[in-house]
């Protein structure tokens, strides 16, 4: 499938705009609209129930963007945390060294009077077999030798700009976890293992940002870091290695529970020479995303180097006290860390679906229930029946107050149920002549609306007083066929 098409039913639809897009855009920093808003708070929801409430080894954490440049230091990030970059010398475009081959390039062919020709990414010209040394971009200007460039945001803190207040906005949130180890451990009264999670906002002056919201310059990770005892053992194997394994089974598991397909997910293990300083294994699931595989999530086993960089430079133990072996031990990490907005990105990607439907096609967002923006839409029949219209709205203000549910009269019923479609709303209700009948013709209602499931497109005529019942059902545990089969079907 087209990354543009996602692109296009976002934008057209309200999840997710350019930033200042009224001023040319900000390059790679994205806002999300009212349905982007909502996917988004429910991917973060799902996150935080799963991997903390429904967890007794779990906590979270909540800490500030700005910390002391100190931690920065002592973490790697100011000596390491670097692209190396190449600029054009003609255009002044900036590359990434390290993704060059990855990008198709354009070339002025010797062999064929200069003609200007588009090649594949890390193929030869098919005219004179050169490869490319130039500008993949304006196929003419020479590449400077990489340099290093930090992709930390840099900024001052308080009223004078000098190096003494210099600070950084955050390009991870795993070090506010590592600097509060000591206080939640002893807050909390934590023994090992356990983890500290956070969702939080993180920064990248990323320099070929790109492919939608991606690689942004301003993303949100869901971040853990799982402390471990390195002293104890698993089935005959180091505690830390076996909960690794652990982890990734669970957040391998996590992404296929909220409806990716598994056809779509893999894992791929980091080889060694690819490792982070800090990381003793990597291993990261990747999606299958509209340019090929990428990483949606990394699980890091970064054994104690982070604790220890912060005990020596703050000169604070970061130890936890072995009761058993009455040692102090400096626990090892299991860090699985997920971008909240790579996660939007792949659950829309894979809910994605276009459908014949009798003759029309269908656009339909198959998104997990608790993950879809919207729960309910409430449609009148006919607008202008006014007590039609009533009902309508008193439902949605009677079901607003359990699940997000709108109300849409500004088109006729067909194309209401695919504007819902479009948008992954799981259910629509429909007020209709037979729920409220004819008082001209003496003609009481049947009290029943017609509640309809978007992925079957089946219809039954529900009671009103039964609503409640029946959507706490088919948004909690029920499935729509176990439920249905108790009314009945319609096709009106
Ligand atoms: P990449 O190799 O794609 O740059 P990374 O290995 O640098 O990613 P990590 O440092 O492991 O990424 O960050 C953990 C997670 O944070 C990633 O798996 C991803 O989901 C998210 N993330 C990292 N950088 C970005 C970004 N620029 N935009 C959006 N999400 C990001």
């Amino acid at each position: 499938m087209n990354m543009d098409v996602v692109v296009s039913l976002c934008k057209r639809r309200g999840f997710i705009f350019q930033s200042s897009e009224i001023y040319g855009g900000t390059g790679s920093c994205w806002d999300y609209g009212p349905l982007g808003v909502e996917l988004k708070n429910n991917v973060k929801r799902a996150w935080w129930r799963d991997n903390v409430h429904l967890r007794p080894d779990m906590v979270g954490l909540d800490a500030s963007i700005l910390m002391h440049p100190a931690v920065w230091k002592a973490s790697g990030h100011l000596d390491h945390f670097t692209d190396p970059m190449v600029d054009c010398k003609a255009c002044q475009r900036r590359f990434r060294d390290d993704t060059l081959e990855g990008l198709a390039w354009v070339h002025y062919c010797p062999a064929t009077k200069g003609n200007r020709f588009t090649v594949a990414a890390g193929e030869p010209c098919g005219h004179c077999g050169a490869r490319r040394t130039l500008c993949p971009e304006c196929g003419k200007g020479e590449l400077t030798p990489p340099r290093q460039f930090n992709l930390m945001f840099k900024t001052f803190m308080g009223p004078v700009e000098e190096d003494a207040a210099v600070a950084y906005l955050r390009p991870e949130t795993a070090q506010g976890i590592f600097v509060n180890f000591e206080n939640v451990l002893q807050a909390m009264r934590l023994k090992l293992p356990f983890g500290i999670a956070q969702i939080g906002k993180a920064f990248r002056n990323e320099i070929t940002p790109g492919n939608f919201t991606f690689r942004s310059r301003e993303f949100e990770q869901m971040e853990i870091e799982y402390f471990v005892n390195p002293q104890e053992t698993r089935d005959g194997r180091p505690a830390d290695e076996a909960i690794h394994e652990e982890w990734i089974a669970e957040r391998f598991a996590w992404y296929q529970r909220y409806g990716i397909r598994p056809d779509n997910l893999r894992l791929r293990e980091h080889a060694a020479d690819e490792l982070a300083h800090y990381a003793k294994r990597t291993a990261d699931i990747e999606y299958r995303f509209p340019m090929g595989w990428s990483e949606l999530e990394g699980i890091a086993n970064r054994t104690d180097f982070d604790l220890r960089q912060h005990a020596k430079a703050s000169g604070k133990a970061l130890t936890y006290f072995d009761e058993e072996r009455k040692t102090h031990v400096v626990p090892y990490v299991i860090e699985p860390s997920a971008g909240a907005d790579r996660s939007v990105l792949a659950f829309l990607v894979d809910a994605y679906r276009e459908e014949e439907v009798r003759g029309e096609k269908r656009v339909l967002l198959r998104l997990h229930r608790e993950l879809a923006p919207l729960k309910i839409a409430v449609l009148p029949l006919l607008k202008k029946r006014p007590e039609i219209v009533a009902l309508a709205q008193e439902l949605r203000t009677r079901l607003a107050r359990r699940w997000v549910t709108v109300y849409d009269d500004t088109a006729a019923i067909g194309r209401l149920y695919r504007r819902q479609d479009e948008v992954g709303t799981p259910y629509c209700l429909t007020v209709d002549v037979k729920t409220v009948g004819d008082q001209e013709k003496g003609e009481g209602g049947d009290g029943r609306v017609t509640v309809r499931d978007r992925d079957s497109m089946d219809q039954i005529r529900v009671p009103i007083a039964e609503l409640e019942t029946v959507f706490d059902r088919l948004l909690g545990e029920g499935d729509w066929a176990e439920v249905a089969a108790a009314y009945p079907r319609t096709t009106a």
